[in-house]
């Protein structure tokens, strides 16, 4: 039986106008209301969680910047510094190879950009060599220590509340969301999905984006 679900926020709540589905939120309330936990897990920054848990009113922890920062009870966690994604950051902005995003002032633990002067996969090595990862959102790049992913969060999740991997449901769109589709959890992905993590999911809605979320979260005991 699911008792905990974990929800990737763009591409998966919102639509590509980046709009938050008002079927979704109306079916978060709702499965809260019949004691699902539900928590989110972005690359976005503390102040757009905090924002989305309030406005939407999600009980449970959620998570920023993929899982490095956590805020829960007027209270902000983070569990990987932020030392080593701004030196690498700063570095290759000087050198012209990437561009930071506007949410970068908001910050704690990783920094976010769009490749400039050099491929992705240039900056995925000097990451490399830093003991860092690049990631893709498919909204923009993630700099970000090694170990600092959704699956992070998911872990998180389950210790707090002592649940099993079979009893955590996990949607998400995209490639950053692939490290919570850990084995034994039910994986579920919107019909806008990428088609490698449509691969390793275990059910594709029929809907996209929030309106598959409504359908997952209103049929959650089928799964
Ligand atoms: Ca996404």
């Amino acid at each position: 039986m699911i008792k905990l679900v974990l929800l990737d926020v763009d591409g998966t709540l919102t639509d590509t106008r980046r709009l938050i589905s008002v079927r979704a939120v109306e079916a978060i309330r709702k499965a809260q209301k019949e004691g699902i936990i539900i928590s989110l897990a972005s690359g976005n920054v503390v102040p757009v969680m905090y924002g989305l848990k309030i406005f939407v009113g999600i009980s449970a922890p959620v998570f920023a910047e993929n899982g490095g920062a956590m805020f829960q009870n007027d209270e902000i966690f983070t569990f990987f510094s932020m030392d080593k994604p701004k030196k690498l950051f700063d570095r290759m902005e000087g050198e012209g190879k990437l561009k930071g995003i506007l949410s970068n002032r908001w910050r704690l633990t990783s920094m976010a950009y769009v490749p400039t002067g050099a491929v992705p996969e240039q900056i995925a090595a000097e990451a490399q060599k830093k003991d860092l990862v690049t990631v893709d959102s498919g909204y923009s790049w993630h700099l970000l220590n090694k170990g600092q992913d959704k699956g992070f969060a998911l872990e998180k999740l389950k210790e707090t509340y002592s649940l099993d991997y079979d009893e955590i449901l996990v949607m998400g769109d995209s490639y950053n969301d692939a490290p919570m589709f850990k084995k034994d959890v039910v994986k579920v992905v919107p019909s806008n999905a990428e088609e490698s993590l449509k691969a390793i999911a275990d059910h594709v809605a029929k809907e996209s984006n929030g309106d598959g979320v409504a359908e997952v979260l209103q049929n959650l005991q089928s799964f």
